[in-house]
């Protein structure tokens, strides 16, 4: 019996670049050890630019996107999964080298699984995805540095969209006094409500700054680059340390040694996609604990499958607030 399933295809080949909605046999899906009926998904940045190809993300072409998925396994010839198992999968190159979680069905390598946390449903750790698990993180990168709530005020960039809204959240009901810079004064009272203690104006760190600028920062997390991460390290306080973890703004880091030689501050750069697995249970664990339901509720809007292709330029142009969670089955 031939079994479909509905999925976005991201195409090249002779034509321009193009994403649809296509009901696909399972037959094509790719090989693997687990397949999985996926509930839900996501679109983070990195998704928008495999949707739109306005970045390289996608390495083989025709591709199904989705860096995320979330869902009930079909079957499994691995041990450590049994057919009705809850799983999340984030990055590994899936949605970039491997067909993705933007459909109903995954076919996976069973090691790049985690079981479904008991505290989430698969609709709550979409609505999490990579970007949350990123902040997540990033987060732990500071408590690795020794930042606890005492050492002072935490900057973070980018603060409305995905992991920035994730990390405020997190961070807050941690204990820190956080700082969210946005270049969107309209979210100002969304971002009081995740727990932001102050809004500041993206503008301020978005030019040319000066090698060292007045002490503010105990630590920060980045998800913007550029000059903006620039500008974070020239205001760190002595010591201080940045989870950089984004591109949003730019990819370049146009900086001077002045903040690392004579304020002996630390870059810390944070990577989900190859995270070894230790570090994501431990992420997955951290976020059941320290993640507040209400706060990830108010910042998660959810699409339909068929409504990825239009939203993913708004990604792009920064205009999603908080994360988007997708409903595969509508
Ligand atoms: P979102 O699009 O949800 O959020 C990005 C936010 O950055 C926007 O909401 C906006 O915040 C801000 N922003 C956008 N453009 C600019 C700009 N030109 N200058 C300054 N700020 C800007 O993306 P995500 O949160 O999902 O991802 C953020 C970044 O982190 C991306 O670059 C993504 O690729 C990267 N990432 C990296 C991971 C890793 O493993 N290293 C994992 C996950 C994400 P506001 O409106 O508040 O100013």
């Amino acid at each position: 019996m031939v079994s479909m399933f509905n999925a976005i295809l991201v195409e090249r080949d002779a034509e321009p670049y193009r994403a649809s909605v296509k009901n696909l046999d399972e037959a094509r899906l790719p090989a693997g050890d687990v397949t999985v009926r996926v509930e839900y998904s996501t679109v983070n940045y990195k998704d928008a630019l495999a949707v739109t190809g306005g970045g390289p993300v996608v390495r083989q072409f025709p591709m199904v996107p989705g860096i995320d998925l979330a869902g009930t396994v079909e079957s499994s010839s691995h041990s450590a999964y049994q057919r009705g198992d809850k799983v999340v999968l984030n990055g590994w190159g899936v949605g970039e080298t491997h067909w993705g979680g933007l459909a109903q069905m995954a076919r996976i390598k069973a090691d790049w699984l985690i079981p479904l946390p008991a505290a989430f449903s698969t609709r709550q750790a979409m609505a999490i995805g990579t970007a949350g698990y990123t902040a997540m993180l990033c987060v732990m990168a500071l408590e690795r540095h020794g930042v606890v709530p005492d050492s002072g005020e935490i900057l973070v960039t980018g603060a409305a969209g995905g992991v920035g809204s994730v990390a405020v959240a997190l961070l807050s009901k941690l204990g820190f006094h956080v700082a969210a810079m946005t270049g969107r004064p309209a979210e100002s009272d969304f971002l009081k409500q995740l727990g932001a203690a102050e809004i500041l104006d993206r503008a301020l760190f978005a030019g040319a700054g000066k090698p060292l600028a007045k002490e503010r920062w105990a630590a920060a997390i980045d998800v913007v680059g550029s000059h903006t991460l620039v500008n974070v390290c020239a205001s760190l306080r002595y010591g201080g340390i940045v989870a950089a973890c984004g591109l949003a703004g730019g990819m370049d880091f146009p900086a001077t040694v002045a903040p690392f030689i004579l304020r002996g501050i630390t870059l810390a750069g944070v990577d989900s996609v190859m995270r070894p697995r230790p570090d994501r249970v431990e992420a997955w664990r951290r976020l059941s604990r320290d993640l507040d339901i209400k706060k990830l509720d108010l910042l998660t809007e959810e699409i339909s499958l068929s409504q990825v292709i239009e939203r993913a330029p708004r990604v792009l142009q920064g205009k999603i607030r908080g994360r988007i969670v997708v409903d595969t089955n509508r």
